[in-house]
């Protein structure tokens, strides 16, 4: 095998427990990134790469791989996250098939849950490949341990090939993508990549450079609260004013009734009383102008239902998150062009699609510095179904390596 560590060096990670935590103010927002981090820090510094650093004010671990050449070529960069999603993610037991036979369902542990045809149809794709699956008990943390574990063993690759001709080359691991803030600090500047690319993706071929433009929608209401009795044109039911606003978007603009281009409401959480109800949204939009109308639509509604129950019972605060990547990539499409023709070279089909989320690349690409997402080969994301063929995260990482061949060929 071309990367003899790839395997092991998964495994290894996917068993540390990273999990990020929405409700912590911390950077990163727990402090078992913290101690992956460093021992990833380590790791790095033991296989040979340089500069290692772990930025404390970003949670960031960044390292360096020098030139080997003497012409000046760009320096590429590759990050991904080293957190996992919300589920379950203590004593992580990744179960390894080999020689999968394409057809049968695989059984997750002692879990009583399996993997079949009937809900996961992307496993007939994989007959040969050895698959790495949970054990039904917790998810895998292929998204994104596959990323990490791909960017090392190529630079592990580099360094133990020097006849292997690159220039200069930057990685970076980060914290807490998956609760959207992991990226808010990443340093540019210190990281000094002409170009850059997330290893964040799914299945093999994934090549996104366009992404949603989002925002947050809290809605608070105040009501009247009087007895039930006596309530006759007095009350203000904070719950019923609540449901006028939701029933007041379009409805077939919901995540459940949305697909491909087309953006959404979603409502996240509804609570409250009589005296006063909560709620929280996520708008999204590939259009930027869309999601501009869409949070018009919201304070038009908010309008609407003050002049009816009353000035201030509703009111609306809304918070920009991050903006679809296209908007920076369209000015450098070479970028996207490089990963496409990398795997084209491979004879991988690149399946470019825009990306119904974000990835930290939108973040990343707004600050100055163009980083589309290449895929990493996890399927079935963020729970116990997930899993990964150690043949695709082969191929991602010979992906990464045609990048920087084909880096050198490029002019400065
Ligand atoms: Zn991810």
């Amino acid at each position: 095998m071309k990367y003899t560590n790839l395997k092991d060096r998964f495994i290894k990670y996917v068993k540390v427990n990273t999990r990020s935590d929405e409700k912590s103010n911390t950077t990163p927002t727990t402090k078992s990134q913290v101690h992956f981090l460093h021992d990833l820090a380590d790791e790095l510094k033991s296989i040979g790469l340089e500069d290692v650093k772990y930025n404390k004010q970003n949670a960031y671990v960044t390292a360096t791989l020098p030139s080997n050449i003497d012409q000046k070529v760009p320096v590429v960069g590759f990050i991904s996250h080293v957190d996992t999603a919300d589920f379950n993610s203590e004593n992580i037991n990744p179960q390894i098939i080999e020689n999968y036979d394409g057809k049968s369902d695989i059984p997750l542990g002692q879990s009583g849950f399996k993997l079949d045809l009937k809900n996961s149809p992307n496993l007939s794709k994989y007959e040969g490949n050895t698959l790495i699956t949970t054990d039904g008990t917790t998810l895998l943390g292929s998204d994104d341990k596959s990323g990490v574990a791909e960017i090392v063993s190529v630079m592990e690759y580099l360094i133990n090939h020097s006849e292997f001709k690159h220039g200069k080359i930057r990685v970076a691991f980060g914290p807490d993508e998956e609760i959207g803030v992991g990226a808010d600090k990443f340093d540019v500047k210190d990281f000094g990549a002409d170009f850059a690319y997330t290893v964040d993706g799914g299945p093999l071929g994934e090549l996104e450079w366009e992404t949603f433009n989002a925002a947050s929608l809290e809605i608070k209401v105040q009501g009247y609260n009087i007895h039930p009795s006596v309530a006759y044109g007095k009350m203000i039911n904070a719950l019923q004013v609540a449901i006028d606003f939701h029933n007041s978007l379009p409805q077939d603009e919901f995540p459940e009734n949305t697909k491909d281009r087309e953006g959404f409401f979603h409502l996240l959480s509804l609570d409250g009383s009589v005296d006063q109800a909560r709620m929280s949204y996520i708008i999204r939009d590939f259009e930027r102008d869309g999601l501009e109308e869409r949070k018009e639509l919201v304070n038009k509604i908010v309008e609407r239902l003050n002049k009816q129950y009353g000035e201030k019972r509703v009111q609306a605060e809304m918070h920009d998150q991050y903006y679809n990547m296209a908007e920076v990539m369209k000015d450098h499409m070479d970028v996207v062009e490089l990963a496409k023709k990398a795997m084209e070279d491979l004879g991988i089909k690149p399946n470019i699609a825009p990306v119904r989320g974000g990835t930290d690349g939108s973040k990343i690409s707004f600050m100055g510095l163009p980083t589309p997402n290449l895929f990493a080969g996890g399927e079935n994301m963020h729970g116990r179904y997930e899993f990964v063929s150690l043949e695709v995260m082969e191929k991602a990482a010979d992906v990464l390596l045609q990048i920087i061949k084909l880096t050198t060929e490029k002019e400065i």
